[in-house]
């Protein structure tokens, strides 16, 4: 009985002890995955917050989300080298599946790289976002008061051409900045061939910040400059045409539905005809070759040398010969039509620039403003932007454009010159100035004037009306201050970094001299040296030949002791020598002629 209960408790013991080790594992388990979750949950907070930070509050689910997607499937981009295009638009759900067994093909072990690798990619985007939101608030710090509040409700779409450094997704915001219902860019490098991919991050982040704040159908991109789509050169037409097609790629990925470009110069080796028959070829081929291909809009162009474009006529030319006419049309840039020869600035003039569009193009067509003044007189053919209402054109076709039914709908851009540093500013009072003339009155005797400023008297009638206007010409005196204030800093700044320049080279220069003269030195000490040496030798050497001559003496004072001895005296043993062997030969000459 009592083995039984020592036995019995033995038991108990062994069973308490692997209760107490179940227990204890149970607990570390437990400490374990809280660990895990915190730490997961601290990463979404910390997320959270950067988005939150970033002042995009309705992007923020669709950004974690969608960022988290697209770093899945950057993995998968890696495995298979894939051109800009093939990354194709794919539900944010269809993704996740993918993804999910993407991992889990790839086994326990890739899936921990892959995870490991995403959170690498995950804390750098967090820190270049953290990077961007800085700079973006020390930006909006800076330009806070110029900040105009978005006009919403309005059918006129009106923006400005803006900058997407630091990822494209920073064009939706900069245009928010400044108040823009619409915005145009660069979606590749605008001077150059090459172009690297759009990081699937960062489309993502672009698409959802379209959507969210509701730019769809009002970005307008912008070809890279350097594309020719007439160019005679086979070799030549062929890299414009794979630019042209990297831009509309780009755009496809990016859910962009227009997109404008330059549509090229003959060079002067080909007829217009011709080149305008090229233009319409490679937009046939865009058309077969890009999936999702955003509409192709033709812009007018000043007209300077061969460059196609500066009437209706001739992009009519290329528009009658594209196949999918539902993927292309034009887009009506203000100074380049005055400029081009078209008086857009009084109604009579804007009208008959229209009856020619309606004529040669069609209407339907236009799909897109650039709204410019004009640095360049009437028919000039300078392709020199102003702001509005500072140029050539006067006000007439800005009020045009925002009381003309058929241009609601269409995103409207400006392109008008800007200093680095008040560049928002000026854009923002410009889209406002826009708005304020938009619902006015335009007088008959006012449309007939092609006058910079509308006097006085020509103030529109209605309160109302004129307080638009009044409002209008104040932004736009504000337009023209804050080039000024920004043209003096970049004076200013161009001046200290000339200063800076000057004191750098000073001192690199007072830095050689010192190296130069700390060399002299040296020099000069190696030369007093040797000197010096010099000296010591010249020494040594005098001494030993006064021994030399003091031996000699002696010797041939031993050997004739009867011997004059005042040349020895003063010369070397050889010189003595000679003297002896003078001697000798005037005694033998002497008694030749004796
Ligand atoms: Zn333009």
């Amino acid at each position: 009985m009592r083995g039984k209960k020592r036995g019995a408790k033995k038991v108990d013991e062994v069973n308490d002890t692997q209760q107490q080790q179940q227990q204890q594992q149970q607990q570390s388990q437990h400490r374990a995955s809280k660990r895990l979750k915190s730490s997961a949950k601290a990463e979404e907070v910390k997320m959270e917050s950067d988005i939150a930070a970033a002042g995009m509050p309705s992007i923020r689910s669709g950004r974690v989300k969608n960022g988290h997607n697209a770093v899945q499937d950057d993995d998968a981009a890696e495995s298979s080298p894939a051109s800009p295009a093939a990354a194709e638009e794919e539900p944010c759900e269809a993704k996740v599946s993918s993804d999910a067994q993407s991992q889990s093909s790839g086994g326990p072990a890739a899936a921990a790289a892959d995870a490991k690798k995403k959170k690498k990619r995950e804390s750098k985007s967090c820190a270049g976002a953290q990077q961007q939101q800085q700079q973006q608030q020390q930006q909006q710090q800076r330009g806070q008061q110029a900040d105009a509040a978005r006009v919403q409700g309005s059918k006129y779409h009106v923006g400005a051409h803006i900058s997407m450094a630091g990822g494209i997704e920073n064009s939706v915001k900069n245009a928010l900045n400044i108040g823009g219902n619409a915005f145009a860019l660069f979606v590749r490098p605008k001077m150059a061939w090459a172009s690297k991919a759009i990081a699937e991050v960062n489309v993502q982040a672009f698409k959802c910040a379209v959507a969210q704040h509701d730019y769809a159908a009002r970005v307008l991109p912008h070809g890279c400059y350097l594309t020719n789509l007439a160019n005679p050169d086979e070799e030549k037409r062929r890299k414009s045409y794979e630019c042209f097609v990297d831009d509309l790629q780009r755009c496809a990925l990016l859910g962009i539905d227009r997109f404008n470009f330059h549509p090229g110069s003959t060079v002067g080796e080909c007829s217009m005809e011709e080149g305008c028959a090229s233009i319409a070829q490679c937009i046939n081929r865009a058309h077969e070759q890009v999936k999702d291909c955003p509409r192709i809009l033709l812009e007018n162009m000043a007209g300077s040398g061969n460059v196609i474009g500066k009437s209706w006529t001739e992009l009519g030319q290329v528009i009658a010969l594209v196949v999918d006419k539902s993927k292309v049309g034009v887009c009506l840039d203000l100074c380049h039509a005055f400029a081009a020869g078209y008086d857009i600035s009084h109604a009579a003039g804007f009208d008959a620039m229209l009856e020619e569009l309606d004529a040669n193009v069609g209407k339907e067509y236009l799909q897109g403003i650039h709204i410019n003044d004009s640095k360049g007189a009437l028919g000039s053919h300078k392709d020199r932007h102003d702001n509005v209402g500072a140029g050539m054109l006067g006000l007439y076709p800005f009020w045009r454009i925002m009381n003309d039914l058929r241009f609601q709908g269409m995103p409207m851009v400006l392109e008008t010159p800007g200093e680095e540093g008040v560049m928002h500013q000026v854009w923002s009072r410009e889209v406002e100035a826009l708005y304020c003339l938009s619902g006015t009155l335009y007088e008959d005797d006012v449309r007939s004037r092609s006058n910079k400023t509308i006097k006085a008297e020509h103030e529109p009638k209605g309160q109302q009306a004129s307080g638009g206007w009044q409002r209008a010409r104040e932004l736009m005196r504000q337009v023209q201050e804050l080039r000024l204030q920004g043209a003096k800093a970049e004076e200013e700044k161009k001046q200290r970094s000339q200063a800076n320049k000057t004191l750098a080279k000073a001192k690199a220069r007072a830095k050689a001299k010192v190296d130069v003269s700390s060399s002299e030195e040296d020099v000069d000490v190696e030369k007093e040296e040797e000197k010096e040496e010099d000296k010591k030798r010249r020494n040594v050497e005098l001494i030993g030949a006064k021994k030399k001559r003091a031996k000699t003496a002696a010797s041939q004072r031993r050997a004739a002791p009867f011997a004059q001895q005042t040349a020895a005296e003063v010369s070397t043993a050889g010189e003595s020598a000679l003297v002896e062997n003078e001697r000798g030969a005037g005694r033998k000459s002497r008694g030749r002629a004796l």
